[in-house]
């Protein structure tokens, strides 16, 4: 059952105005071309659900996924009946999305074979220039993929991923499985993916630090709802919301990431019976009666900035 009850997400097209954002639950989020957009949550917050929205692996209950203002995926008696090849998704564990049984160069061309994006007389080399575009030996494609380390399959998924030519990439924790050092590597391959391709990514993180070194903007999701979205350099100098505030505190306490993201006091609700009013008043600092009471609307505080608190807190 998707925790995000409405979704209004806009992929390349143009930004939404900050004004559709009203209903109840509703999460309205544009990614440009090219563009790196950070969705950054605890865990349970409906980020990954709103990742599969994008990628039209789920339809949401209401609102749509658009791309060029077309819907990602079409819905038939009540399931997912057609969906576009040119928003890919990357996922959390590599190492499970790859066939153990299957050469690296076999799953990569799979994709790409199937829905006739390559001619099958041109696979090896196609199958070359990918691995080669992530930073892999085009050698690798006769190996199996337990021959790989961990930030070689992370690679081998995004690769993957590349193959479909995709405009939009989803990347759900893509990095969260690695070492620090790996994430690091794996990261400069994103960054150097996106200045020579061009391809817009959704990228979702529970590491506000990570998402930070990547997206031009960030949007803030808790329980469900966007409850912060900016440029990500304006987000991090000048948080507006007081989630944000708490994330962007942790960011450098290694020690208290290393046991588990709680880096604003309290735990983190069921999604499946949050808070009344604003869904994060147990936890923030600032809550009065009104906080309990009353859903924050959210509302525009500078350009292409937004928040969804009753105060300015600044
Ligand atoms: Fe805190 Fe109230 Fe703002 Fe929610 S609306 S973030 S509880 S001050
Ligand atoms: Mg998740």
């Amino acid at each position: 059952r998707a925790t995000v009850e409405e979704c209004l997400l806009s992929l390349l097209g143009r930004p939404m105005p900050p004004r559709s954002v009203h209903a109840v639950d509703q999460v309205s989020l544009s990614i440009g071309e090219g563009e790196v957009v950070g969705l950054v949550g605890e865990s349970g917050c409906g980020k990954s659900t709103l990742g599969r929205i994008a990628a039209g692996l789920i339809v949401p209950d209401g609102g749509s996924a658009l791309l060029d203002g077309r819907p990602v995926a079409e819905l038939r008696s009540g399931r997912v009946e057609k969906r576009t090849t040119a928003v890919q998704m990357v996922f959390q564990d590599p190492f499970a999305s790859l066939n153990p049984r299957m050469k690296v160069g076999e799953a990569i061309a799979e994709g790409p074979l199937a829905h006739g994006l390559w001619p099958a007389a041109e696979r090896s080399e196609r199958v070359a220039a990918t691995l080669a575009d992530v930073g892999l030996d085009p050698s690798y494609a006769a190996r199996f993929p337990h021959q790989f380390s961990g930030g070689q399959r992370a690679r081998i998924g995004i690769a993957r991923a590349l193959a479909m030519n995709p405009r939009v990439v989803v990347a759900d924790e893509a990095l969260a499985a690695l070492d620090v050092s790996i994430q690091a590597q794996v990261l400069n391959t994103f960054m150097d993916l996106r200045a020579r391709r061009g391809i817009a990514w959704l990228f979702i993180s529970h590491d506000l630090g990570v998402v930070g070194h990547l997206a031009d903007r960030v949007a803030i999701m808790y329980l469900g709802r966007i409850v912060e979205f900016g440029p990500a350099e304006a987000v991090f100098a000048a948080p507006a919301h007081p989630y944000t505030r708490g994330l962007i505190e942790a960011v450098p306490r290694l020690e208290r990431r290393r046991f588990g993201f709680h880096p604003v006091r309290g735990e983190i609700p069921s999604p499946l019976s949050p808070p009344s009013g604003c869904h994060f008043h147990p936890r923030c600092p600032h809550a009065v009666r009104r906080c309990r009471e009353e859903k924050p609307t959210p509302r525009q505080i500078d350009t292409g900035r937004m928040v969804a608190c009753h105060f300015d807190l600044a």
